[in-house]
Parts: C-alpha cells; sequence; structure tokens
C-alpha cells in the first residue's frame, strides 16, 4: 500500500509531544512490514540546528495566501530507509518554536498550517508519488480532506486517495477567526454549520472530523470519552455522529528506544529476569538528585509536561497529606508558570525526600524510569499516554487515574489481581489519589507480590506490532469508501 503520513512533528526531527513519537515510529513499523509509506512534515528551524543531515531538493510549489505567492521548497531526509520529506518556507517555519513561544501561540498559525496543507497537496504531483491513503493527523492538518471534498474534487489526480484523520488530543481544535477563510483562499460557504464554522470562529480540526474518510484517535477509551459532552470539548456530537468511521487504536511504544537492558542513559541496565540493575539504578538516582539513599523507601515520580491535563491540581491538593507518606518524590516536568510556581519551592521545604527538576531533560527522564517505584499520572484527560508505558518497560508501577488510554493499559489489583500491573483511581480528587497510593504502598511493602507486578508489567507487549495491522485495515478501508 502506498501511504503519505502528514504530520506537524516527528521524532527526531521535530518533537513537543506524543504525535511526534508516533510520526517517528508507526511509519518505521509499517515500512518494516513492506508498505511504501513517506512522512511529510514542516521544515522547522530547530531541525537543521540539531544538525541532521538534510538534502535540499529541486522541487517546488508556490501558494497563494494572503494575496501573495509563497514558495514551499521540498527537502529530503531517511531514517532506516523511511523517507522524511520537508516542506521549506522561510517566512512560516524558520522560527523558534513549532507552534508559539512561552508567551503564546503564533498569531499567523491559521496562515502557516493552511500553507502546509496547500503545500503538501500541491507537491503530491511534483513527487512522483500517488498515495492510496492520506494519513493526517490533528488540526495542523485539517485542511487537507477539506481541499480534497471541495476545491480538487474533479480533478482525478487525487479522486482515488482515502483520508484517515488521527486525533491525538482533541483539547487543540486549530481555531481562528473567520478572516482566515479568504486569507487561504477558501470559499466562504465553508463559513457554515456543516463546514468549518464553531461558535463564530472556525476549527480546522472541524475540518479534519467532517470531511475525513475516516477517523481515529489513540485510544479505544478514549475514543468512547470524547463522544461525551463532558469530555467532548464541544465536538461529542460531530463525533458521535461519525461513530460508525471512528476507531480507537492504542499506540506503540519502540521497544528498541526504550530498552532498560539497553539503555545507555543508565548506568546498570537490567531486564525483567535480573531487577538487581534496578536496585542499583536507585541508588545512583538518589545520590543524583540529592535524595536519601535507601532502598527500602518507595520513589514515586512524575517525567511530564507540567500541563493542567496532567493532573497537577490533583497533586497538589494532595501534596501535603503526601509528604506526610514514607516515600520520596521526584518531578521533573517544564510548562505552565502557576504549576512551576507550585512545586519549585518544595525541594528545600523537605530536602532528602523531594527532588524537583523544571527542565525537559532526556537522559534524567530515563535515569527516572529505571530507579522509579511508582509513576505517578493522575491526567484529568489523557488521549494514550506514553509515559506509563514507558514506566511498565522500566518496571516502575504506574499509578494513574483511570481515563483514556490510562484505563486501556494500567489494570489494578482491584479490578483483576491475575492481570495486575499498576494502580488506578477514577475520582478527579487529591483524596482519590492519596487512597490508591496507599494500596500501593501497602502493595510494596510485600515485595513477592511487588516483584510480581513489576515483571508482569515489564514483560508486557506494547509495541506497535498489533496496532501497525489495526491500521493497515482501517488504511484499507479508507480505500474501499473512496471506491464505492
Ligand atoms: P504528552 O504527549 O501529552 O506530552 P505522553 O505521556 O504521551 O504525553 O508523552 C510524553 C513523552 O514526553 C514521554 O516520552 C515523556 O518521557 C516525555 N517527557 C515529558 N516531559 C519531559 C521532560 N521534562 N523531560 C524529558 N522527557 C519528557
Amino acid at each position: 500500500m502506498k501511504i503519505l503520513f502528514v504530520t506537524s512533528e516527528a521524532a527526531p526531527f521535530a518533537k513537543t509531544g506524543g504525535l511526534a513519537d508516533v510520526a517517528g515510529s508507526l511509519p518505521l513499523t509499517l515500512r518494516r512490514l513492506g508498505h511504501d509509506i513517506r512522512v511529510i512534515l514542516p521544515s522547522y528551524q530547530s531541525i537543521e540546528e540539531k544538525g541532521y543531515s538534510v538534502r535540499k531538493g529541486r522541487k517546488s510549489v508556490e501558494v497563494t495566501i494572503d494575496g501573495a505567492a509563497q514558495k514551499g521548497l521540498l527537502r529530503q531526509s531517511s531514517i532506516d530507509g523511511l523517507p522524511f520529506f520537508f516542506i521549506e518556507n522561510r517566512n512560516y517555519f524558520n522560527r523558534e518554536g513549532l507552534y508559539g513561544t512561552e508567551e503564546g501561540d503564533y498569531p499567523d498559525n491559521a496562515q502557516r498550517f493552511g500553507f502546509f496543507c496547500r503545500a503538501v497537496l500541491a507537491l503530491l504531483r511534483r513527487m512522483d508519488f500517488r498515495p492510496d491513503v492520506l494519513h493526517l493527523n490533528d488540526w495542523q492538518t485539517g485542511l487537507i480532506p477539506v481541499l480534497l471534498k471541495t476545491e480538487f474534487r474533479d480533478d482525478p489526480f487525487y479522486s482515488s486517495m482515502g483520508t484517515l484523520m488521527t486525533i491525538h488530543n482533541l483539547g487543540y481544535q486549530g481555531i481562528f477567526p473567520p478572516s482566515a477563510l479568504s486569507s487561504l483562499g477558501l470559499s466562504p460557504t465553508l463559513m457554515s454549520v456543516e463546514g468549518l464554522e464553531y461558535f463564530g470562529d472556525i476549527s480546522f480540526l472541524k475540518g479534519g472530523v467532517l470531511y475525513s474518510d475516516l477517523l481515529s484517535t489513540v485510544s479505544e477509551t478514549y475514543c468512547r470519552e470524547i463522544q461525551t459532552p463532558e469530555m467532548g470539548f464541544g465536538f461529542d456530537g460531530l463525533l458521535s455522529r461519525r461513530s460508525r468511521n471512528l476507531f480507537g487504536i492504542l499506540n506503540g511504544l519502540d521497544d528498541k528506544l526504550w530498552d532498560p537492558g539497553l539503555d545507555s542513559a543508565l548506568v546498570s541496565p537490567y531486564g525483567a529476569s535480573d531487577l538487581r540493575g534496578k536496585n542499583t539504578n536507585k541508588k545512583m538516582l538518589q545520590k543524583e538528585l540529592g535524595l536519601q539513599t535507601s532502598s527500602g523507601i518507595p520513589i514515586v515520580s512524575m517525567v511530564t509536561r507540567l500541563d493542567t491535563q496532567k493532573g497537577l491540581g490533583l497533586l497538589e491538593e494532595a501534596w501535603e497529606e503526601l509528604m506526610h507518606r514514607d516515600l520520596q518524590m521526584v518531578i521533573l516536568g517544564t510548562g505552565q508558570r502557576k504549576h512551576m510556581e507550585f512545586f519549585a519551592g518544595m525541594q528545600d521545604r523537605f530536602p532528602g525526600k523531594v527532588s524537583i527538576n523544571l527542565a525537559f531533560d532526556e537522559s534524567l527522564a530515563r535515569r527516572i524510569y529505571a530507579g522509579s517505584d511508582l509513576f505517578l499520572m493522575p491526567s484529568l484527560y489523557e488521549p494514550c499516554g506514553l509515559g506509563q508505558l514507558i514506566a511498565l518497560r522500566y518496571g516502575a508501577l504506574p499509578l494513574v487515574r483511570r481515563t483514556g488510554g490510562l484505563a486501556d493499559t494500567v489494570t489494578d489489583p482491584e479490578e483483576n489481581s491475575q492481570n495486575a500491573n499498576g494502580f488506578s483511581f477514577k475520582k478527579a480528587s487529591g483524596a482519590a489519589l492519596i487512597q490508591a497510593l496507599d494500596r500501593a504502598l501497602v502493595q510494596f511493602k510485600d515485595r513477592r507480590a511487588w516483584l510480581k507486578m513489576v515483571r508482569r508489567g515489564m514483560n508486557q507487549d506494547f509495541s506497535w506490532t498489533r496496532s501497525a495491522q489495526r491500521y493497515l485495515e482501517i488504511y484499507r478501508k479508507t480505500m474501499e469508501v473512496r471506491n464505492v
């Protein structure tokens, strides 16, 4: 099958979150299964700065935005044989961030990603590649299916291409003032309830949701949740209307990138059959972070964007109570100021017990996963979540709120003691978090039972193999839908 994977970020080139991990690993898995899949994303300034060798191409297109011609130049690279294409435009992508700065989103994101959508379609004609399926991701790609079903509807070059739109986080909807329509050369008729109109503005994601042949999201529970008013962010009606064409497919974890036996960030690699190395990592982590060295005290950690979505409010509510427990708390994260401020002073208030690291640090993240006993993810919502999958692989038991992908991957002993691999709670409150934590601390004292859960988690298969097959089934379905 021929697939074009269209995304606004892909690891290792450009990453702000889980979408980049998916874009860096799902296409590679599909390629290994023998499919002709290529990835296309904007050519951000940071890609060159990171030193990736990206070949300049000669192919280019012109797209009219705000009445002026904008050039899109195609560049190329590859990883393990998987082709990555980049669309260069100095006005739009030669900036510090992907979507904005600390001050907020770039004010011309409609133009930037509107340009990207138009340029992807225009460049396809010049790439000698006519995909069967366009796999689109999140609002940044939402105009592509709109263009295909309107402007390009009668163009035979595009007419057989199926579209699948994957929603990685419904919290981001690409909402812009209605003036963006004319700025991007889109028909004013799209300013309607059946078009892009969304409470007086327009939404790129709405375009993707209404105009794609099929839709998916990144776990089965999140797929159900986003069709309810409580968790649908205003999109529940639209999504339920399309529920027959909406699928939940769990993200996989790249099991080569995340393997405690091969991780060069660790002094002492280990595996499920020999957990002594894990204890060494715990001691080293305690030393590195200035915590009291003791294997008997459980380390509870978080590696996360410091965003309200991640349930930091619950942790803050539970904090004082939590500090009365016999545990050590490690936090690694950056993000919203209010959360950074809450945690900033805690290390000094609780020396030897608390370690706060307000940074993005992949290597420290790995040592934290390896050295921890419990990994906390009390998210308010979580489309899939990667943190808990990494934690399981590294033998840290996840303690999570039972929502989205967390509900689909973490099993509490109270739900099913035979298959338990972590702890979970449902109510979004500090008290519920503490209750689950207390159960985990009791279990921690029973070493045999604890290690059994650790090994079970480490041996679980969360690789891409299964999910890649499901994506292939859905790609085939988009082609059927197209060809009826
Ligand atoms: P999201 O995509 O919502 O941020 P996920 O759990 O799906 O959440 O993915 C988060 C990924 O980013 C994980 O690989 C996690 O280890 C990594 N990460 C988050 N914050 C940091 C940080 N401060 N330093 C290093 N890695 C981080």
